[in-house]
């Protein structure tokens, strides 16, 4: 689950991280009053998304306004955020149909003397979490980590008891931090370490983490997002999440118990077990088709379950076909062929369907396909049902 910037900072405030003075404002009124209250000369108003690069982001009603501004009175701050507010911001990470900015952030501005980049993220090699760094902070990390990776460093969390006092100052002498901003440094890097593991995040990045020239260390951006497999135990998140950002398919399949995933190709899949599920995306892949989803109806899917998870594939409207591929252990056969007939009856299929079945109750299973006199391809195993979708594309 991911949140806004406004939200992280809150919360990486109250774990002692310093970050600068910060307004929410929801109206151009509100903007230009939260200039006023942070009584700055200077004052950044950015757009509160679930995407980075908005720096370096435009709108699409008007193409030279970014996304992250500064600004120096309020009724700059007013005019910005009426270009802003209710429009569509697109970045590098939005995709090209971009994100409706409801919420705008206005913070203090700051002097700057150098950016650097900061992220916690669980790190397959070593295991756990990994605490990354670089002098190159900013807006260019992702160039940087392609052309000059050993500027990138990094030092493993140890989950039990955090960063150690000797790593954060590796890493500060690495930065070539110096005088009292090593100090900061070694308060400041465990306590964003200590963050990412008491809050089970996915990632805490913070990007640009800035040396003011005071020499202190703030965080101007904040990214965090939590591992939704550890939300049970942080019940109080749950009212920081903004559905008005999720994906509407994904939120829908959630409350229906179904794990599901949008992609961009055009073959809607439905399958049970997420193991099953990649390999029959691979499948597709293999075969020279493009997986629309990803959608898992768990082992214990009743008919109202898979009806739902049909309904959802079929609003796609990326979908030209649609293969099932159940191995019937838990789940039966019939289970899902009475599903599906129903669905075909209420939801209406527009497309191919193709479905291969194996497992407990197949023959019953397959002979309510037979009699039902709808027309749905059987497939014989996963090979030939792969061949047998990808085959009823147009070329
Ligand atoms: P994004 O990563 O989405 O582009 P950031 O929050 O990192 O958004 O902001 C982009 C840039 O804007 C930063 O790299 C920094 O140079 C500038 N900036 C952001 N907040 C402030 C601030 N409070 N004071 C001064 N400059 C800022
Ligand atoms: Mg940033």
């Amino acid at each position: 689950m991911k949140i806004h910037e406004y939200q992280a900072k809150q919360l990486l405030a109250a774990a002692g991280v310093p970050v600068p003075r910060g307004i929410v404002a929801r109206t151009p009124e509100e903007a230009a009053a939260a200039f006023d209250t942070l009584a700055g000369p200077l004052a950044v108003v950015k757009s509160q998304i679930h995407a980075g690069g908005r720096g370096k982001g435009r709108f699409l009603e008007y193409p030279d306004q970014p996304g992250v501004v500064l600004v120096r009175s309020a009724d700059e701050a007013r005019d910005h955020a009426t270009r802003m507010l209710g429009q569509t911001l697109v970045t590098v990470q939005t995709g090209d149909s971009g994100k409706t900015v409801n919420t705008l952030f206005v913070e203090a501005g700051l002097d700057i003397a150098r950016e650097i980049y900061l992220g916690v993220v669980v790190d397959r090699e070593s295991n756990g979490p990994v605490l990354i760094v670089s002098s190159e902070g900013g807006m260019n990390i992702e160039e940087v980590a392609e052309r000059s990776p050993e500027k990138i460093l990094s030092e493993p969390v140890d989950s039990g008891y955090g960063l150690h006092a000797f790593q954060a100052r590796k890493l500060a002498y690495q930065l070539e931090l110096s005088g009292t901003t090593v100090r900061h440094a070694e308060r400041f890097f465990p306590k964003v370490c200590q963050f990412f593991l008491d809050n089970d995040c996915s990632m805490t990045e913070i990007n640009p983490l800035v040396v003011t020239t005071d020499g202190e260390l703030l965080a101007l951006d904040a990214k965090v997002s939590f591992d939704d497999n550890a939300m049970y135990r942080h019940k109080e998140f749950l009212e920081l999440r903004d559905l008005s950002e999720e994906d509407e398919s994904e939120v829908r399949a959630g409350k229906a118990g179904l794990s599901y995933v949008n992609l961009d190709g055009n073959i809607g899949c439905l399958v049970n077990g997420a193991g099953l599920a990649m390999s029959t995306m691979d499948l597709i892949k293999l075969h020279g088709g493009e997986p629309a989803n990803f959608l898992d109806v768990g082992g214990g899917a009743n008919v109202d379950q898979v009806t739902e998870a049909f309904r959802i594939i079929l609003s796609d409207g990326n979908v030209q076909a649609v293969l099932v591929n159940i191995f019937g252990g838990i789940m039966q056969c019939d289970t899902i062929v009475e599903a599906l007939l129903e669905a075909y009856e209420k939801v209406g299929f527009t497309v191919p369907l193709v479905v291969r079945l194996e497992g407990t109750n197949v023959d019953i299973a397959r002979t309510m396909l037979e009699q039902s006199g709808r027309d749905i391809i059987t497939a014989s195993d996963l090979t030939d049902a792969a061949q047998k979708v990808v085959g009823t594309l147009s070329p």
